[in-house]
């Protein structure tokens, strides 16, 4: 097994306890698919998650090595080691906020225009990767053999560097990128460009999710280090005396828990529940989306599309409602407060055009959704509609598809997606600026025959279901124990 000795390590953490209405302490529970695949590898292993406790109750729930035993309910299941890093308000604003998600973000996204000056944030950035880094050293060595690391993401692209320096050649380590990796011409505007290259080159074996993003590492590390000797064919680097292997492994979804929420009562009855409350008739067509409020998300576009369908095809007015989904995300940064003040406005141009006494164009929630609750939507939906203007690999397409199953609906993705990559064949692709485009794709999505319909879901179904949450762990894994051999490390 993978597991002995598996440490994981991620900006958020599996779970939060929080304070309830009478003090008692509350566990907020994984919500995404990838804290509760990984959560379910954890607790089939025994290993140690180590990330930032944000929780108002995570300080007084831990033991004094700062650790919790997660779920606490977990005995069938079992259970394992949460070890929480406590960062103070500077830390959280510079590591998190500023760093993290007004630079790396959009640069990654290419969205240089969003890309914030930097000042102190580099600091705060390289100081909590180095608590990560020395909370990983630890639990390495008091891990069984030489364990595996697996950090994730973009949070922590120092800290591999900075666990090598600490640990020395033993542990493995391995660090999955779920966001894209730009172009070169992109990422070079990017402050520190050489100190982010040279942490990430301190794994050995880097994940993105499609080869595009790999093929554009490898090229930055080219570009950007001198000494650094990439084979960009064999998927490698040579620097500093070790050699990292860069490999793509597209994130899928759980396919089968997925399709069971949506057939479950819950979804039925939430299913119903919407359309009476909302005022969305029974007979009327849906399609939906769902996103985070992210300005890469293309939440506007999106809207600017279904504008000019009902503009040109007055057929649609009374017989299709736009349902979207979106949560709050990162409101405290100005970018995401103004995203989401332009998504309303948005909605409220479109219904103000069209809507009459019985009728809404679209409908817009900010409200949290269980994942029965989205499952049903998803499987009520005529139309799933995805559209990032640029998305590292992007789940809710996968999850519209898992829920579809027996009657399934056509997807509309874009191609700027990571997952199109495998998908796109069997969507309606398209570029999500290109409103005209954008709008004829939903009018060909609309009307295509049922023959069609099905031909093309079939085969979504079956790629979803070939490549789904447990496929891409088994990717890695595998690919770690590649490298590990290739070393002659790891046991
Ligand atoms: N999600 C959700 N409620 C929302 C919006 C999103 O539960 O209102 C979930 C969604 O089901 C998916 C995840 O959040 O599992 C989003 O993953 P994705 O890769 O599509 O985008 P990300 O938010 O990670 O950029």
């Amino acid at each position: 097994a993978a597991g002995d000795g598996l440490v994981v390590a991620s900006n958020r953490q599996p779970y939060r306890h929080d304070y309830g209405d009478d003090g008692e302490v509350t566990v907020d529970r994984p919500a995404g698919g990838l804290t509760a695949g990984l959560d379910e590898v954890m607790r089939r292993v025994d290993g140690t998650w180590i990330a930032w406790g944000d929780g108002e109750a995570d300080a007084a729930v831990v033991d004094g090595d700062d650790t919790v035993a997660v779920p606490p309910d977990g005995d069938a299941g079992g259970t394992y080691t949460l070890r929480r890093l406590w960062l103070d308000g500077d830390e959280v604003q510079g590591y998190y906020y500023e760093l993290s998600n007004q630079v790396l973000w959009p640069l990654c996204h290419a969205a240089l225009a969003t890309v914030e000056s930097c000042g102190d944030a580099w600091a705060d950035y390289r100081r909590v990767n180095e608590q990560f880094a020395d909370a990983m050293a630890a639990a390495a060595t008091d891990a069984d053999g030489d364990p595996l690391v697996w950090l994730h993401d973009y949070h922590l692209a120092l800290a591999p560097r900075q666990l090598r320096e600490r640990a020395g050649a033993g542990p493995t380590l391995a660090h999955t990128w779920h966001i894209p990796w730009p172009s070169w011409d992109t990422f070079r505007a990017c402050p520190n460009r050489d100190a982010l290259l040279d942490g990430l080159l301190g794994n050995d074996l880097l994940v993105f999710h499609v080869p595009r993003y790999c093929e554009n590492f490898l090229r930055s590390a080219d570009r950007g280090l001198d000494g650094a000797a990439v084979d960009v064919d064999a998927g490698t680097v040579e620097y500093r005396g070790r050699t990292t292997t860069v490999r793509a492994a597209p994130m899928g979804v759980p396919a089968d828990r997925i399709r069971e929420q949506a057939g479950s009562a819950e979804a039925a009855g939430f299913r119903a529940a919407f359309r009476k409350n909302r005022g969305i008739d029974r007979d009327t067509r849906l399609a939906v989306g769902v996103d985070r409020l992210d300005y890469t998300k293309g939440v506007v576009q999106r809207l600017d599309a279904f504008e000019r369908l009902f503009a040109d095809n007055p057929r649609y007015r009374g017989e299709l409602t736009f349902v979207q989904i979106g949560t709050e995300s990162r409101s405290a940064i100005p970018a995401y407060a103004d995203y989401q003040e332009r998504v309303e406005a948005a909605v409220d141009r479109v219904n103000d055009r069209f809507a009459t006494d019985d009728w809404r164009p679209v409908v817009y929630t900010t409200d949290m959704i269980s994942n029965e609750g989205l499952a049903g939507l998803y499987r009520e939906a005529d139309l799933g509609v995805v559209s990032p203007v640029r998305d590292g690999m992007n789940l809710v397409a996968q999850e519209y598809v898992a829920a579809g199953a027996d009657d399934p609906g056509v997807l509309v993705l874009s191609d700027q997606a990571g997952v199109h990559d495998t998908l796109g064949e069997w969507a309606v692709s398209v570029r999500p600026h290109d409103t005209n485009g954008f709008a004829a794709a939903l009018d060909d999505a609309l009307s295509m025959p049922e023959r069609e319909r099905r031909r093309r879901a079939n085969a979504l179904a079956d790629g979803i279901e070939d490549d789904d949450l447990d496929s891409w762990l088994a990717d890695v894994l595998s690919a770690v124990a590649g490298v590990a051999s290739a070393d002659g490390g790891v046991p």
